[in-house]
């Protein structure tokens, strides 16, 4: 389990609190070290799936084509930290590192991964689209990686400002907050007129925001 060093009090490996951060997440920033032994990390799209996190590309991309060990990283930023001085001022966050060698997928559990990848990142996809070939099946790497060596780091609140006297100062204070949330879905005008489906509408209405114009004809 890897182990929060720096303000361990804000450290977690609770497997709850993992999952957590990682069903309201989207993208991941996941880091290799490649074959000339330089570090990259890469942003990708990601799911969860019980307890590990799956990850997919291109069988001919550098990043696939590692065999090593990967870290895979999602930040869920919550807010900014306004504090009366520049130094404590800080970011509301929960974030996840995952360690460890992944397993590569293949036959029907890849098949079934990337599945759960499609439906992950867009709850209902699976049934409004069609689904991959065998030749695109082929062609996609897919990664499982277990969360047995994950930990969360989490910052709520407001900022804690060392010196207190800090408080006295003629400066405001207190957190912004920030959210990701789903627009109103925009139609691409092409195929068949098809309705924007149900579980694409919900998105944005959840987030109170309306529809957008259809496009084109
Ligand atoms: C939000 C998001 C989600 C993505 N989801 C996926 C996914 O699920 N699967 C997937 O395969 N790819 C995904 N990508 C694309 C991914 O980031 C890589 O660009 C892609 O995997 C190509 O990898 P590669 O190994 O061919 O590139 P490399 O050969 O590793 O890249 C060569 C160089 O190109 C630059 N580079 C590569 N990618 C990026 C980038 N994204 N931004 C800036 N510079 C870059 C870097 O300098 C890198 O060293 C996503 C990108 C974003 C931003």
């Amino acid at each position: 389990m890897g182990e929060v060093k720096r303000h361990p009090e804000r450290g977690s490996s609770q497997r709850d609190v993992i999952s957590g951060i990682l069903s309201e997440g989207l993208v991941a920033h996941v880091g290799i070290i490649d074959s000339q032994g330089a570090p990259v990390v890469i942003p990708m799209a990601y799911a969860l799936d019980g307890d590990s996190i799956l990850v997919h590309g291109s069988v001919a991309s550098r990043l696939m084509r590692n065999q090593g060990p990967i870290c895979v990283t999602v930040t869920l930023l919550d807010g900014l930290v306004v504090a009366r001085s520049l130094f404590n001022s800080s970011m509301n966050y929960r974030s996840v590192v995952v360690t460890g060698v992944p397993e590569v997928l293949d036959g029907e559990e890849r098949e079934r991964a990337l599945l759960v990848l499609s439906d992950f990142l867009l709850p209902g996809r699976v049934g409004n689209a069609r689904e991959p070939s065998r030749p695109e099946i082929r062609q996609t790497t897919v990664w499982r990686l277990s969360l047995e060596n994950a930990s969360a780091k989490i910052r709520t609140g407001p900022p804690k400002e060392d010196p207190a006297s800090d408080y006295e100062l003629p400066f405001w204070g207190g957190v912004v907050p920030v959210r990701t949330v789903f627009g109103p879905a925009e139609s691409d005008g092409a195929g068949a007129n098809v309705p924007i489906p149900d579980h694409i509408q919900r998105l944005a209405e959840e987030a109170g925001l309306g529809v957008a114009p259809e496009v084109g004809g």
